[in-house]
């Protein structure tokens, strides 16, 4: 059950109730003004009926026909084609109606009582024009045609030279097509504002989705305990740089890393301790790794690595004696049970440097990066292993003026 107005169909909330109304007017304006164009052409049309009919009262019907209804409507539909049909659309349509009815009425008092029901049809068609095809809201379809059946009775009361029955069989069809009409209309109404606020949900749910999936995405990318990037970004981000570096003939470095000794800090600390040093070490790691492209990860337990594109291997081995001698230098505070401890800590880290050409791939250089940092493990931990460039490297350095 909708939250409207059950006669006026309004929504109660007044917001939604104008994002209703410019909404419904923006997608209905053309088949309303061309609804209208219809019927300014069938109206004139009926003129050749008048004519027909009542060839001697021809002046007196084309008067109130082309006299008043039309200039009239014309004037409506040119009102209709600019600004005003967004803010008083309905009312003028609705006038529209008014107008069509009063001259149908003005030509049944004009031709004998005898041919009432053909005008009386013409009232009807009106009422088929408003309540459907002119789009019209229900409420101001509504008071447009049933001013129809007023007039119609207000001219035979003043005027009629009908019989009751007549008007009373006019009255019953007039009546019967409005009845009729208000329920197509009320219910296709009824229809667009639940269709409206479908939408609308739609709406909300979609950016709903949109933001929950930005969510997860980013989650699917980052290390949940530490905050970098995981080892799925690190490879696609990697990737990425190593086909820049391809397109440029740029280098491309890498820096493998492992926590020496980390296994003693869980068994003396406890695991959570461990997590807290953790946390701690990505955060020093990351603050090497600010320029653009540059990247840490964590690429699982107590390995990290940076990726440094357009780095050569000087700058590379500097940057990782630079986060070597941080780590080293950095009091780990964890909480153990028995109080806040200061925890030294340091890392192994294997440097390596490719350009990225035809004899280079992405796999060969992280797997030599994993073979220098177990260099730096062998060689005793607590260092940087910077593998000489190989003489072609070199060449290719100096070419490249790294
Ligand atoms: P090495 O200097 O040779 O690297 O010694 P290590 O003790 O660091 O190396 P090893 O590979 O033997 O142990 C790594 C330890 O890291 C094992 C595990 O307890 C710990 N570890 C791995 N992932 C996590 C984690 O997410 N949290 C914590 N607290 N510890 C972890
Ligand atoms: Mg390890
Ligand atoms: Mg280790």
């Amino acid at each position: 059950m909708l939250d409207i107005n059950l006669i006026t169909l309004s929504f109660q909330d007044e917001g939604l109730e104008r994002r209703f109304r410019s909404g419904y007017s923006r997608r209905y304006r053309f088949q309303s003004l061309l609804a209208m164009q219809v019927a300014l052409v069938l109206f004139s049309l009926f003129a050749v009926l008048d004519w027909l009919l009542y060839p001697q009262l021809v002046a007196q019907l084309w008067s109130i026909r082309f006299g008043f209804a039309l200039p009239v409507l014309l004037l409506i539909f040119f009102f209709l084609l600019g600004r005003a049909y967004f803010r008083y659309g309905q009312q003028l349509m609705s006038l529209s109606l008014v107008v069509a009815n009063l001259a149908i009425v003005g030509m049944t008092v004009v031709i004998p009582a005898d041919m009432n029901d053909v005008y009386v049809a013409g009232l009807m068609l009106v009422a088929l024009y408003g309540y459907t095809v002119s789009r019209l809201r229900f409420v101001w379809a509504t008071v447009g045609n049933w001013f129809g059946v007023l007039a119609y009775n207000l001219a035979n009361i003043w005027w009629g030279d009908v019989s009751n029955w007549d008007v009373f069989a006019g009255n019953f069809f007039c009546i019967s097509t409005n009845v009729m009409g208000m329920v197509a209309s009320y219910s296709m109404e009824y229809d667009s504002r639940r269709g409206f606020l479908l939408q609308q949900e739609l709406r909300r749910e979609r950016s709903r989705l949109n933001t929950v999936n930005k969510r997860l995405e980013k989650q699917a990318r980052t290390d949940e305990l530490t905050r970098l990037a995981n080892r799925r970004s690190f490879f696609e981000h990697a990737q990425e740089e190593w086909r820049r570096a391809q397109r440029k003939g740029n280098c491309l470095s890498l820096v493998m890393i492992d926590v020496d000794h980390f296994k003693r800090v869980n068994d003396r600390y406890g695991h959570q301790a461990g997590d807290a040093c953790l946390e701690q070490v990505a955060k020093v790691l990351a603050s090497h790794a600010r320029r653009a492209g540059e990247m840490a990860a964590r690429l699982g337990g107590e390995e990290f690595i940076l990726l440094l594109p357009d780095a050569s291997s000087d700058l590379a081995c500097e940057i990782a004696e630079a986060a070597r001698s941080a780590i080293a230098a950095t009091d780990f505070i964890i909480a153990p049970s028995s109080g806040s401890v200061g925890l030294h800590l340091t890392i192994s880290c294997g440097v390596v440097s490719a350009f990225a050409d035809d004899e280079h791939t992405l796999e060969n250089l992280l797997s030599q990066a994993d073979r220098a940092m177990y260099e730096a493990k062998r060689q005793g931990r607590d260092m940087v292993y910077c593998p000489n460039p190989a003489p072609g490297e070199v060449e290719k350095a100096s070419q490249h003026g790294v």
